[in-house]
């Protein structure tokens, strides 16, 4: 089966074919991507309408790309997948309508994808996909959750943030910085310049014995530490950026490794843009490889949204006969879906 799948849920046109045959892990054939931070860049933010226009441009010509790049016709496309939520309503109809219509053009089936499973299982479009079962480390810019996956479908959430997301905590903390939006990979970068160990900064949730998050304060100390430093902040950024790093990964790794040990399991999964960091990274696959688990990410481009995740979840969800697509083009989105709504 060959599969296209469309990604339009926030501030990234995705759109990517994957082949799905047998029982084997599904190969992804090609995907192109169009990101609209610069867009959004002057506005420290995503401005929902913006980015439905933006998708509306993007999305044929970038669908036009991925076939020729695969060498494949329209003709030859067997089912269209689209992200159903969550994310902007705006921008996810923008996709669902496309995808529909293109369906009903062709005559084939179309599936909504719920967003973040396509994070979830965006490890399996690596060099060394993982097996199940496996725990879930999905840190995103809108979500941050632990997870036990035993299958397509089967999520069971072990804990979750409470306030921000690991990724906004990121984004929030550069913003006040001056680093620009998404500042995530900026700060990254600045704080391979810093000492982690320059500001004493909290580790919220850290001894909570759960598998919950909360963030929210640690931005507000990164807040009060700029306002303290005032002027000497130009010169300190760096240090303030390794230390709000260090914080944040110290407790996604704790909380990890919290997770292994309450569920006995020997494998991880890290999903979703917080992914591509290094000290995550680092930290995360030493402390693993110390216990004798593996650790397993996606490719560091697909880390953030993509094209190529939504149509690896609905190849896999077909797979495992967790989703029939149909014909039923009248679609509607979920721009607030949990997870666990499609868990069974
Ligand atoms: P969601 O999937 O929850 O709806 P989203 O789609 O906006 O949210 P992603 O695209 O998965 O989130 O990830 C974007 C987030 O990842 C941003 O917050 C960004 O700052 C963060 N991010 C990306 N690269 C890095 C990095 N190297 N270090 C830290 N954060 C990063
Ligand atoms: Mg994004
Ligand atoms: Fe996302």
């Amino acid at each position: 089966q060959l599969i296209l799948g469309i990604e339009s849920s926030c501030d990234e046109t995705g759109v990517a074919l994957v082949r799905a045959e047998g029982g084997g892990v599904p190969r992804l054939l090609a995907h192109a991507l169009h990101s609209q931070i610069d867009m959004h860049q002057a506005y420290g933010g995503v401005v929902p309408e913006l980015a439905s226009r933006d998708h509306i441009r993007r999305v044929l010509p970038l669908t036009q790309t991925v076939l020729h790049e695969a060498g494949e016709h329209l003709d030859a496309v067997d089912v269209v997948a689209y992200t159903r939520g969550p994310g902007l309503a705006g921008a996810l109809l923008v996709g669902a309508g496309v995808a529909c219509a293109l369906g009903a053009a062709l005559d084939i089936p179309v599936l909504g994808v719920h967003h973040l499973e396509g994070h979830l299982l965006s490890p399996f479009l690596s060099s060394d996909p993982p097996e199940f079962p496996f725990i879930a480390l999905l840190v995103s810019g809108g979500h941050t959750q632990l997870m036990r996956v035993d299958g397509v479908g089967r999520y069971e959430i072990l804990g979750e943030t409470i306030d921000d997301a690991a990724g906004e905590a990121f984004d929030k903390s550069a913003k006040l910085m001056g680093l620009g939006y998404p500042g995530g990979p900026a700060l990254s970068r600045l704080a391979e310049q810093g000492d982690a160990k320059a500001f004493k900064l909290p580790r919220p949730l850290l001894h909570s014995g759960d598998l919950d998050f909360s963030f929210a304060g640690l931005k507000t100390a990164v807040l009060t530490q700029a306002k303290k430093l005032g002027d000497e902040l130009v010169t300190r950024k760096a240090d303030l950026a390794a230390s709000t790093q260090a914080a944040i990964v110290e407790v996604l790794v704790k909380k990890t490794l919290a997770a292994l040990d309450q569920s006995g399991m020997r494998r991880v999964v890290v999903a979703g843009g917080v992914g591509a960091n290094r000290l995550l990274r680092a930290q995360l696959d030493a402390a693993c490889a110390a216990r004798g688990v593996r650790v397993h990410y996606p490719e560091l481009e697909l880390c953030t949204d993509n094209g190529a995740m939504i149509a690896m979840a609905a190849a896999m969800r077909l797979q495992a006969g967790r989703q029939q697509a149909n014909r039923d083009y009248a679609f509607d989105v979920k721009p607030r879906w949990p997870l666990d709504a499609i868990a069974t």
